[in-house]
């Protein structure tokens, strides 16, 4: 074995992966804005520039929707715990798009059977549901089935949870535009992940129901009492954030 041409051999190709990578680091494009560094946070922690509306400590960021009232869920094991009677939330904080991460644990009912099995919802700008139910093994119409655009859409997929258990909505929304009149021009769309598989897919949300000069709104959490039968459900929430969606990505010219 020639010991000389394989050490010369290795040098020769070291020198040339060299070159190579001087060359690869040389700017390929114009250097342009880049994008904004936002720590990532964890499964327990928000992004760095997301608002957060329940970190597990206080309920201050909600209200009561109909009067303005303080939320009156109470924390259980970094948990906001929302009983039957408490009436539907809303956040303080409203938005037009945003990208919405919320989890969510229906009780155990199995006495109770379709829409009075853990229902809940969560109102995107406080007008249009994403249904949340116990649709583990309990059976109802498809567009009322958790991950459902209420009344309108069905999910792709059933991807429930047993009760008890704890599953994560993570969600794309945009809100509609309207024109100077106030009519609305574009009408909104939403994505939505159920524990991290996809239910609905850019959905458009349906013309009915879409106000006049798009105002801003909240997530409003829903207390299903008040329909037939509907029975005491205790429906648990926890690290629900927002970040405001606007900026568009940086875009190479
Ligand atoms: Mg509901």
């Amino acid at each position: 074995m020639n010991h000389g041409i394989t050490r010369t051999t290795t040098l020769a190709l070291l020198l040339a992966g060299l070159t190579l990578g001087i060359a690869n680091a040389a700017p390929q494009k114009d250097e342009g804005p880049q994008p904004r560094v936002v720590d990532p946070g964890s499964a327990t922690k928000a992004p760095a520039d997301a608002v957060v509306l329940f970190d597990g400590s206080d309920v201050s960021h909600f209200v009561r929707d109909k009067d303005g009232a303080p939320c009156r869920c109470t924390i259980e094991s970094g948990a906001m715990a929302c009983v039957t009677g408490v009436g539907d939330i809303v956040s303080t904080e409203k938005f037009r798009d945003a990208q919405i991460h919320l989890e969510f644990m229906p009780p155990y009912m199995p006495e109770q059977h379709s829409q009075l099995r853990g229902n809940s919802g969560v109102y995107l700008q406080g007008k249009y549901e994403i249904q949340v139910l116990d649709s583990y093994q309990n059976p109802t119409y498809a567009d009322g089935v958790l991950g459902a655009l209420y009344g309108q859409a069905a999910p792709l997929v059933n991807a429930a949870r047993p009760p008890r258990e704890w599953s994560t909505y993570d969600m794309i929304f945009h809100g509609p535009r309207c024109d100077a009149k106030g009519n609305v021009t574009d009408l909104a769309t939403v994505t939505v992940l159920l524990n991290g598989v996809l239910v609905q897919d850019h959905m458009t949300i349906a013309r009915s129901g879409q106000a006049k000069g798009c105002p801003d709104g909240p997530i409003l959490l829903q207390d299903h009492s008040g329909f037939p039968g509907a029975p005491l459900t205790t429906m648990r929430f926890r690290n629900i954030w927002l970040r405001h969606l606007g900026e568009g990505p940086v875009i190479w010219k």
